[in-house]
């Protein structure tokens, strides 16, 4: 069934309260997403990770990606992948070309799911998991002149609404971060899951450091602790201290993934599907990941649309290593606020701290664009008739 448009849709959404991680504040949220429409009118949905300027995918898809996917196959996800990779390799390897790509991967899975009525997961081979435990993603830098104390109430909060594991920034300096953990470790309890993330503010020598402190508030995970470039200072990290490393979410493609891999940099892999390649690249990361050793947990930052994405491919990815007792993935959710998010997307159906996987064909969510019309800041269509010259070059795919 042929690609007959691409609608993109931009937003952005001030914020009642801003908040900071280690590498600067937000004063709104950005999201950005693609829509394919097939020749029979079926719809396909897709979000790209996005929190800058989400409109700047509006142009790569429109100038570089649409002739590609425009008039093609919706059900050649992988082959109409490639080709856009190798189309943009000498300019598009890592960063926005391959965040819109993602975008339009996703949108993809969705169609082809909703013409075949079938979920995205089972697409992808099957349900490993019906649902999947989340954990909160929150305990940003807030303007408070007690941090400590902010991030104390809110972790009882996250204790309150049911979740069993949460993840708080550090990245401030070592011994503020040790006192913002020291303070969410106390509200939470001592049954409560915790991870940091650094979100690569530090030098190997001062995540080492870090993590050595860190250690004893009993940390499930250590996050982006060095700058994504450095593979040999993830390895150190990962070698020095005794809390387990993870990062993925600023690296593109399997051909990243492979460097991060192969110089052990990492005890988690955290792909981020609308950002490092989309569902058809994600699934391969997952399964390189695996042939290293190393578990992945997706990386989520967005609408329901990327969460969803992240439930199926999480659902579907099998348990590494192999066990009666596997450590589980868990989906990340963004407790921050994101005004377009609630009102764009509902959630998937949950049963606290767990969210089910949806049933129906694709994403098996819907988009309500009508709904968050005020914080519409772009809309562009792309159609096969825009592109009419460029496609004649590439083989159609029945
Ligand atoms: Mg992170």
């Amino acid at each position: 069934m042929r690609i007959e448009k691409i609608e993109m849709f931009s937003y952005q959404a001030p914020l009642s309260r801003p908040f900071a991680f280690s590498q600067w504040w937000f004063t709104k949220r950005s999201a950005f997403l693609v829509k394919i429409v097939l020749e029979n009118g079926t719809e396909g949905w897709g979000e790209v990770y996005a929190h800058v300027q989400p409109s700047v995918y509006a142009g790569i898809i429109k100038e570089v990606l649409a002739s590609i996917y425009l008039g093609q196959n919706v059900l050649h996800m992988d082959v109409l992948w490639e080709r856009a990779y190798n189309r943009t390799r000498d300019y598009g390897q890592k960063g926005m070309v391959i965040h819109a790509l993602s975008g339009l991967d996703i949108a993809a899975w969705d169609a082809a799911g909703k013409l075949l009525d079938q979920p995205v997961s089972v697409l992808l081979g099957g349900r490993n998991r019906e649902r999947i435990e989340a954990y909160a993603t929150g305990l940003y830098r807030t303007q408070t002149d007690d941090l400590p104390s902010a991030l104390a109430e809110e972790a009882k909060d996250y204790v309150s609404a049911g979740f069993r594991v949460m993840k708080m920034k550090v990245g401030y300096g070592i011994d503020s971060d040790i006192e913002n953990i020291r303070a969410v470790r106390d509200a939470a309890g001592a049954a409560v899951g915790l991870a940091i993330d650094a979100n690569h503010a530090y030098d190997s020598a001062t995540a080492i450091s870090l993590g050595r402190r860190a250690h004893e508030y009993n940390i499930l995970w250590f996050e982006e602790p060095v700058a994504p470039e450095d593979k040999i200072g993830y390895a150190e990290v990962r070698e020095r201290q005794p809390i387990p490393v993870s990062g993925g979410e600023a690296e593109h493609t399997r051909y990243g993934f492979r460097d991060l891999l192969q110089a052990r940099g990492v005890d988690i892999s955290q792909p981020d599907l609308g950002g490092m390649g989309g569902i058809s690249e994600g699934r391969k990361v997952v399964t390189l990941a695996g042939i290293f050793g190393i578990r992945s947990q997706p990386h989520v930052w967005g609408t329901a649309v990327a969460m969803a994405a992240s439930l199926h491919v999480i659902s579907w990815m099998p348990d590494v290593p192999g066990s009666a007792n596997p450590v589980e993935p868990m989906l990340e959710w963004d407790q921050t606020e994101h005004p377009v998010r609630d009102l764009l997307t509902d959630l998937p159906s949950t049963e606290m701290p767990w969210v089910n996987v949806p049933d129906d064909p694709g994403l098996g969510i819907t988009v309500n664009t009508d709904r968050a019309a005020k914080f519409l800041i772009d809309h562009s269509i792309i159609g096969i008739q825009d592109v009419a010259g460029y496609s004649s070059t590439v083989e159609q795919l029945h």
